[in-house]
This record gives C-alpha cells, sequence and structure tokens, in this order.
C-alpha cells in the first residue's frame, strides 16, 4: 500500500479533532441520481470514503435526489453497483427526498423569521435582477409581503394551486452582497413531475443551495466535501445552517475536480453521448464512466491507485489519460495470463512441416509472475500471423517477415518466407514459408540469429474471436469546457477486428483479463461474449512515453 501524501483535507481533519471542534468524522458521498458514475466521482468516492476510514469515522451515500425531471432509480441501481465495486461501503444508504418534510418545516421556519419569502417573478426576472460582479441586484417588488402572506402562499405552492415557475421561495438576504450567491437565492420551485421516490407526493421541490447544508446537517455530516466551484456558495451553506437553526453544524470544504485529457466528463454531456447513440451506453467501454471503465478491462485497484496519485489539491487540472492506463498496466502486469491472439489474421503454410502432424508447445503463462506456471500451444503446418508482420516490399529496419527473410514464431521455431501466393486482385492471402527444426524454442539453439519475434495461432485450434480496438473518444486534449466536443469526435474511436486465439481460450468469462504478446491487455466483454463468439476489448496497449 503506497503511503499517501498529506493533503489539505487531511491536515483540516486532524486541526478539527486536535482542537476539539470535531470528535469523530462523518463524509458523505451525495451523486444526484441524474447519470452513471464516471472516473471523477471515483475521486470523490476515494476521498470520502478513504478519509473517513483514516479517521475510524463513517460514509453514508446518499442520493442527492431533489430533482426529479432528471432522476431515475436506474441511475440510483448503477450508483450503488458502482461504489460497491470500486471496493466502498457505507454505513447507510439517505436519500436526500426522505427529508423533503424536514426541509419544508425549516422552510416555513425561515417565513415566520422573515428569512424567506415567496417571489411571483419568472425565474428570468430573478436572474437578471439579481445584477453581476459590478452591478448590484434589484430587489423584488415582492420582497416585502407580510410573513402571513407569505407563509399562505407557500402552502398553497405545496398544495399544488400553481403552476410550475410561476412562484418560487426565496432567502430573504442581501441583494448588495458582493457574493451573488447571497443576493435571495431561490430555495424552493414548483415541478409537477413525479419522483422517482416520492413519487406525486410533492410538488414543490427544494434547490441544492437549501437542501445540501440540511442534509448534511440532518445526518450529522462534519465534513462536507464538495468541489471547488461550491466555494462561494459555502457563506450560503453556513448561512442555512445557522438560520435554519440545524443542531448540528457540518462544514464545507472544496477540492479540484479531476478531469481528463480527450474526452469529457460532465454527466450532461456523457449523456448527451448515450442519447445521440455516439456511444453503446453509459457503459460503453470507451466512456469515463466507471461502468465503462470496468466493461473496458480496468480494475478497482487501478482506478484507486490512479485516483490516489493525482492528489487532493484546490486546482482542478486536467490530467493525461495516459497516466489512467499507466496504472491499469501497473496492476494487470503480474496478473494477467499472457497468451497469443492474431488480430488481423494472414494464413501461413509451412511447407517442409509434415501434412496432419501437431506437436504441443511449453511456454510460460506470465514470465514476470512464474508461479502462474505453464501452459501448452498447438504448433502444425498451418498458422495465421498477424497482416502486419508480412510486407512484401519492406523499408529498411523493418525485421518481420518478407520474401527471403527468417524471423522467430514466438515459442516455437524459426520460419524463412518462401514464397507469396495472390488473389487474382493481387492481395496477398497465403505465404509459404518452410521452418527450420534445429532451432526449437528452449532447445538452446545459437547456429544463427534473428532480429524479428513475431506472434501466430495453430490454425485447426485456433478459436476466433472479434477483437474490439478502441481509441479515444475525443481528438483534441481538452474539451471539457467547450460544449462543440460533439463536433470533435474520433470516428476511429472503435475498430472492430475479426482474428484468432489460443484454444485454450475456449472457455473464457466476462471480465476474464489477458495481455496479447505484441498488442496489449484485453478483457473479455461481459455484454457481447456468447457461447459461441468471443469478444475482447483493447484494455490499453503495452508501450507508452508515459511514465512517473
Ligand atoms: P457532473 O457535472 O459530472 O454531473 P456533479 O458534481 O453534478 O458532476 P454529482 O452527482 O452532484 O455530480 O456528484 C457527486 C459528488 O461527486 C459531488 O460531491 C461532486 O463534487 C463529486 N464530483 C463530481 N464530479 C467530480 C470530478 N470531476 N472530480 C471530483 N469530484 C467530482
Ligand atoms: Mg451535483
Ligand atoms: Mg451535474
Amino acid at each position: 500500500n503506497k503511503t499517501q501524501s498529506s493533503h489539505f483535507i487531511r491536515n483540516i481533519i486532524m486541526d478539527d479533532i486536535k482542537e476539539g471542534r470535531a470528535q469523530h468524522v462523518v463524509t458523505r458521498f451525495p451523486p444526484e441520481p441524474n447519470g452513471y458514475l464516471h472516473i471523477g466521482h471515483a475521486k470523490s468516492i476515494c476521498l470520502n470514503f478513504g478519509i473517513a476510514d483514516e479517521f475510524q469515522g463513517r460514509t453514508h451515500l446518499r442520493f442527492d435526489d431533489t430533482n426529479p425531471t432528471k432522476e431515475d432509480t436506474e441511475y440510483v441501481e448503477s450508483i450503488k453497483e458502482d461504489v460497491k465495486w470500486l471496493g466502498f461501503d457505507w454505513e447507510a444508504l439517505y436519500f436526500a427526498s426522505d427529508y423533503f418534510e424536514e426541509m419544508y418545516a425549516r422552510a416555513v421556519l425561515l417565513i415566520r423569521k422573515g428569512k424567506a419569502y415567496v417571489d411571483d417573478q419568472t425565474a428570468e426576472e430573478i436572474r437578471l435582477s439579481r445584477g453581476s460582479f459590478e452591478e448590484p441586484g434589484k430587489e423584488s417588488p415582492y420582497r416585502n409581503r407580510s410573513v402571513e402572506e407569505n407563509l399562505e402562499l407557500f402552502e398553497r405552492m405545496r398544495k399544488g394551486e400553481f403552476k410550475d415557475g410561476e412562484k418560487v421561495l426565496r432567502a430573504k438576504i442581501d441583494m448588495a452582497s458582493p457574493n451573488i450567491n447571497m443576493r435571495d437565492p431561490v430555495l424552493y420551485r414548483i415541478a409537477h413531475a413525479t419522483h422517482h421516490n416520492t413519487g406525486d407526493k410533492w410538488c414543490i421541490y427544494p434547490m441544492y443551495d437549501f437542501a445540501h447544508p440540511l442534509e448534511d446537517a440532518i445526518e450529522g455530516v462534519t465534513h462536507s466535501l464538495c468541489t471547488t466551484e461550491f466555494e462561494d456558495h459555502r457563506p450560503l451553506y453556513d448561512w442555512v445552517v445557522a438560520e435554519c437553526e440545524m443542531e448540528h453544524v457540518p462544514r464545507q470544504y472544496e477540492f479540484g475536480r479531476l478531469n481528463l485529457t480527450n474526452t469529457v466528463m460532465s454527466k450532461r454531456k456523457l449523456k448527451l453521448l448515450v442519447d445521440e447513440k455516439v456511444v453503446d451506453g453509459w457503459d460503453d467501454p470507451r466512456m469515463p464512466t466507471i461502468s465503462g471503465l470496468r466493461r473496458r478491462g480496468y480494475t478497482p485497484e487501478a482506478i484507486r491507485a490512479f485516483v490516489t496519485e493525482t492528489g487532493v489539491s484546490k486546482g482542478s487540472g486536467v490530467v493525461d489519460t495516459r497516466m489512467l492506463e499507466y496504472f491499469v498496466r501497473e496492476d494487470l502486469k503480474l496478473k494477467a495470463p499472457r497468451t497469443m491472439g492474431v488480430v488481423k489474421p494472414l494464413k501461413v503454410v509451412i511447407t517442409n512441416y509434415p501434412e496432419g502432424q501437431v506437436e504441443w508447445l511449453d511456454a510460460e503463462i506470465n514470465p514476470e509472475n512464474p508461479d502462474m506456471g505453464m501452459r501448452q500451444i498447438p504448433f502444425s503446418r498451418e498458422i495465421y500471423i498477424e497482416q502486419d508482420d508480412f510486407m512484401e516490399n519492406p523499408p529498411s529496419k523493418y525485421f518481420r517477415l518478407f520474401p527471403g527473410n527468417e524471423v522467430r514464431l514466438k515459442h516455437a521455431y524459426f520460419i524463412k518466407c518462401e514464397d507469396v501466393v495472390k488473389d487474382q486482385n493481387g492481395n496477398v492471402i497465403e505465404i509459404h514459408c518452410t521452418y527450420d527444426p534445429e532451432t526449437k524454442s528452449g532447445s538452446g539453439f545459437t547456429g544463427r540469429k534473428v532480429k524479428g519475434t513475431i506472434h501466430w495461432v495453430e490454425a485447426s485450434h485456433a478459436v476466433p474471436a472479434e477483437f474490439r480496438l478502441y481509441e479515444p473518444l475525443i481528438l483534441d486534449e481538452e474539451m471539457e469546457s467547450s460544449d462543440q466536443f460533439l463536433n470533435h469526435l474520433n470516428p476511429n474511436s472503435l475498430q472492430i477486428s475479426n482474428g484468432f486465439v489460443e484454444p485454450d481460450m475456449k472457455n473464457v468469462k466476462g471480465h476474464d483479463k489477458f495481455q496479447f504478446f505484441r498488442h496489449g491487455y484485453f478483457n473479455v466483454d461481459p455484454k457481447h461474449t456468447t457461447a459461441d463468439q468471443i469478444v475482447f476489448n483493447l484494455i490499453v496497449s503495452l508501450k507508452s512515453s508515459f511514465d512517473i
């Protein structure tokens, strides 16, 4: 286990405990169930669960489900699955919607104290009247309604007497505050919509800035960790806790968001990719979602190690996706069996090898982890090699197969290209080679050397397989801040190829992971693999210029 370098959140908690401001640590991970979790959420999950664990505290999984039009139980279920898969377990499961009655009561309390009022202005009028950095806001003509009138209107809002957008409840704070969040923020809005948890019981819903601090206070959260775009909301957070007279006082702290190169992260954008059918669902292996990464073949260990390495700070940089790839290679290096697979096959006939004969060769399962033992692979007169490993007219420094050249077949023999068979259009369809029995792998042959070693699969035992090769979804490194990302999609983000794998792959199951010699790490796709068709997802290629 890598020792984590200390970060400012850990320091804050240590000070809080040392100085008696907190006796224990309670954190929460509060996703809104309006999409699937992505790797940015993994950062928040690791931080919240990790830090509570360090201080023998607890973490709540809480669904921040205050926006019925965008939320769904499908998302609730996927979020639970993803948090568990990442290796975390929540103390208890909470839904913000379970607190609607209490939130309503606290809003009534604010009205009674003259700290909230019902406003009849439209959303647009309210937005404009809140002003800007340069300009103070303008008070609403409804700001000075009496407590009695506000109480009555708010109750009628709850009863469903008004249409969506007709009225809102606003906090009465300060329209001239330098912090625009404090210029009478909206606390409740009307939405006649069916909620995934409360059904049609409510038609008014609390806004995030009102609901979130109350949720934290109700649950006894001590350290409410969110991302830095909420830094300016903190005075409002504290205002709500204080003015609603919450017994427990939680504190909000902000850390920088995680973004990755060559993808987008926000759920709104990911949902667009799903809705526009750019990808095949939230768990498409190209998606930066937890479920996509899982289907691609990423392990929870790799994701956690990556997230830890990115650290916790106030700044939110764009992290190179190659760093994530580095961690999955590191994790799979000793775990994944090595094997050979031909992605784009070319038939080779070894003309001097006896017809009908098959021999079984010994091969290590993982030379870096000898405990994994040995496997046996067949060899005979007909094999497949990679189309790219043959060139009729090669450039200099091409050390693979070409007419007259000799290469080593991994785990087998040297073969020499003697002849090329073409179809009517001049395409190479078969290569004829001879092999040298003296050169058998493991025999200690030193008579001559060859410069190229290539992989292969014996033809009569070969198992057909589909390979799905992936490239980044987005060509540009940074697209998170742009709404133009749909115009910057990589047309080659998925390439499908049909090839062959070793015979003992016949019985693989979804999520089995392998390192294909010279190609990279692959995961058996759990969705598309059937009894007759194995589908492999490229997790990551072997080589990278990236190192940490
Ligand atoms: P998105 O914009 O992707 O929808 P969100 O912040 O609206 O993200 P929530 O469901 O509200 O999504 O997020 C739950 C928690 O995860 C929040 O505390 C949020 O701060 C955190 N979180 C979301 N995205 C990231 C990210 N990219 N990096 C770190 N933490 C994140
Ligand atoms: Mg949110
Ligand atoms: Mg969001």
